[in-house]
């Protein structure tokens, strides 16, 4: 028998549940395949920085699979419906009996897996995985068997349900007793691709899993202290691999578990735990609220607010150039990096939404077209969220102050001075008010002054969003 794997998001051989099915009768030839599909990754807003990445771990992936006597081919298309095609005329090239391959939750995703299901019929046996995710979307409900709307009482039926059982990893294929043909080169897929800082992002499998293990020795014990810090590298940095399946929620669980086994009665590690329990939960709304894949906000009400179309002040937010500090540094680490810490995604997206009153879908979008973790569900989760039209988001009045944020969180401007050198000189005391100084000194700065007035704004925002409700 010819077994086919089809790897999406799911860039690993190491627990991963579609790869070690495939293999597990010794007897079948197990070939693999990736299909590369420039137009839909254009459609949603794919970075070429995550473009790279993927690259990257095709090639590595390559090099393990055709280790263990597994050949990965690397196919092109335009779209979804073209990839259906595609896998067709290759499981007929390769007298392919079986088609193993891991979920992913999207709608346009979930739809296309439909169609190969319905074009293969009973000619190809078809099997899935829940892979992705500690535990399937839609098993962790409410005592009605619905989705929580909620996180809080979510993370508690979820923790209750990893201590009945853990899900187990499963373990990399062994090596096949076949010989290769001579392994295919691989051709690198047409979509644009931006260099990845490997300093901060090493390459391949194993890196991965160093980086787990090494995080979960101790600076995950001391997360919940030091998480909120940009300055600080108090967090794990893995979102990039878990976005591309490099590595997954259950190699973090276990090694987790394995250094920290208090983690889930609330002792060291819980708090991390808890941020891959949002991860979770924003892949369970996907499934149960497939609108949220639409563009649609879980409020329905929070779609009459009438954004502004301010394209200069949108491209000032793009560019950090908005003349609040932490907010430009945070947009010039992500526009550097492909990626932001996690409080500054707030605070910025905060800042387009509540300041700028700019649609959080031109946000989304922006974000997806840089990050190197892009991932719809938390991106779309996380800007929802922001802007309050999510489930169990920041109620709407309650606004971020930018320059307070900036002061909590980068007290003497650390973050900030790392990536604003025009405000080196400017003293601790000013680094997040620096036309302040300017005016004092008085002297010119080679950096804007802030272009919204924050307690204005702040008037504004309320009051569109208070007309928007009572349009209800
Ligand atoms: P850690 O703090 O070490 O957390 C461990 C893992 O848990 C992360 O790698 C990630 O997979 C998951 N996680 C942590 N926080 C969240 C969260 N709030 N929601 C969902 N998962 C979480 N995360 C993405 O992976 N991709 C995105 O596209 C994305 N967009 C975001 C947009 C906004 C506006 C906001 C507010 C948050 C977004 N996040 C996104 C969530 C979070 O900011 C990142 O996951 C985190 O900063 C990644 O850094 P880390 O790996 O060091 O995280």
């Amino acid at each position: 028998a010819t077994h086919l794997v089809w790897f999406r998001n799911d860039l690993r051989v190491n627990d991963n549940l579609a790869l070690a099915a495939a293999c597990r009768d010794p007897h079948a030839r197990v070939v693999a395949i990736f299909i590369a599909t420039a137009h839909q990754w254009r459609q949603h807003e794919m970075s070429p920085r995550q473009a790279e990445f993927i690259w990257l771990h095709l090639q590595s992936l390559h090099t393990s699979l055709a280790d263990r006597g597994i050949e990965l081919f690397i196919h092109q298309v335009d779209g979804f419906d073209e990839s259906v095609e595609c896998l067709n005329t290759f499981c007929e090239a390769q007298q392919v009996d079986a088609l193993f391959y891991n979920y992913q939750y999207e709608l346009n995703e979930r739809r296309r897996d439909a169609a190969v299901e319905k074009a293969f019929g009973s000619n190809v046996i078809c099997q899935g995985f829940d892979d992705s995710v500690l535990l399937p979307p839609g098993s962790v409900t409410t005592g009605n068997h619905e989705m929580y709307k909620v996180f809080t009482p979510f993370s508690k039926a979820f923790i209750k349900r990893l201590r009945e059982a853990l899900p187990e990893c499963v373990t990399a294929p062994k090596i096949r007793g076949v010989i290769l043909p001579e392994t295919n080169k691989l051709t690198v897929f047409d979509y644009p691709r931006q260099p990845v800082d490997e300093r901060l992002f090493p390459i391949g499998e194993q890196q991965a899993i160093n980086q787990l293990r090494q995080f979960c020795r101790q600076p995950v014990a001391d997360y919940h202290e030091l998480r909120d810090f940009p300055a600080v590298d108090g967090t794990s940095r893995l979102s990039a691999y878990l976005a591309i399946g490099v590595l997954s929620p259950r190699q973090c669980l276990h090694r987790l578990l394995k250094e920290h086994p208090q983690a889930l009665e609330g002792g060291a590690g819980a708090i991390w735990l808890n941020e891959l329990i949002w991860r979770e939960f924003y892949r369970h709304l996907l499934v149960a609220y497939p609108k949220l894949c639409r563009h649609q906000p879980f409020i329905p009400w929070t779609d009459n607010v009438a954004w502004r179309q301010d394209e200069t002040q949108f491209i000032a937010w793009q560019q950090g150039c908005t003349g609040f500090p932490i907010v430009d540094a945070a947009m010039r680490q992500l526009n550097k990096t492909g990626w932001m810490h996690n409080r500054l995604r707030m605070v910025v997206a905060s800042f387009l939404v509540k300041d700028l009153l700019i649609d959080w879908r031109c946000g989304e979008r922006y974000f997806m077209s840089q990050l190197i973790d892009g991932d719809l569900a938390a991106n779309n989760g996380g800007w929802q969220w922001a802007a309050s039209t999510g489930t169990d988001a920041a109620p709407y009045f309650r606004i971020f102050n930018p320059t307070t944020q900036g002061e909590r969180f980068d007290a003497k401007g650390e973050f900030i001075r790392q990536w604003l050198p025009e405000l080196s000189s400017v003293p601790d005391k000013y680094i997040h008010t620096p036309w302040v100084w300017a005016d004092k000194q008085p002297l010119t700065l080679d950096y804007p002054r802030p272009i919204v007035d924050h307690k204005q704004a702040r008037i504004a925002t309320l009051a569109a969003y208070e007309v928007a409700r009572k349009s209800e």
